[in-house]
């Protein structure tokens, strides 16, 4: 008998390169499996990885991706310190939403990276992921919400790209990434009331 392989997020990020389980790898220039700590407390999940992410393999690497930079840092966080990934790991063509299909062949990707990461909490940017987590409706109503689920805290904040094309987001956006780092610091520390964020 074998010896059971243990699963690494370098395993992950090997195979969902080579994956070849919907069409979007027939247009791929890279695949993204998403980058960070590995032992990240905060995990970030977009949608799928646009044209600068195809072309560099690297998530958020765009526009979208320096104002998450820039809010993480404000925060006084830096990428190093959490894990981006994204629903489905390649670009769909023109940057269409990823059908279910592309979302359900992808989906034990990131079930595993989460299983590895176990972070305290996971960051949903936007109504993709929001729909693909946790089945969710509109995420201009539910932004700024730690929600609980299956044992894990969810914090829902609009996606980035969003903020771009709506620049009266961005304050928006910026202060829901300080209140997720001081809900992450409140479930470190055991101390103060979650209930206010739940
Ligand atoms: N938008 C996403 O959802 N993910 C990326 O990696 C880049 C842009």
């Amino acid at each position: 008998m074998g010896d059971i392989v243990p699963d690494t997020l370098e395993i992950i990020a090997d195979q969902v390169r080579k994956c070849t389980l919907c069409k979007l790898c027939e247009e791929r220039k890279n695949a993204v499996p998403g980058e960070g700590s590995s032992s990240a407390k905060l995990l970030f999940i977009g949608e799928a990885p646009g044209r600068n992410e195809d072309e560099q393999g690297r998530p958020f690497v765009g526009a979208a991706g320096k104002l998450l930079t820039e809010a993480l840092e404000e925060a006084g966080l830096s990428r190093k310190d959490v894990f981006i990934t994204n629903v489905v790991k390649c670009r769909p063509p023109n940057n269409r939403v990823p059908t279910d299909q592309e979302r359900d062949s992808c989906r034990p990707y990131l079930e595993r990276q989460i299983k590895l990461i176990n972070p305290k909490i996971i960051c949903v940017l936007g109504r993709t992921a929001y729909e693909a987590l946790l089945k969710g409706g509109s995420i201009t109503s539910d932004r700024g919400k730690l929600i609980e689920h299956k044992k894990r805290f969810y914090f829902l904040t609009v996606h980035p790209a969003a903020v771009i094309y709506n620049p009266q987001l961005k304050p928006v956006f910026k202060k829901d990434i300080v209140n997720l780092v001081d809900a992450l610091k409140k479930i470190e520390s055991k101390k103060g009331s979650l209930e206010e964020y739940l």
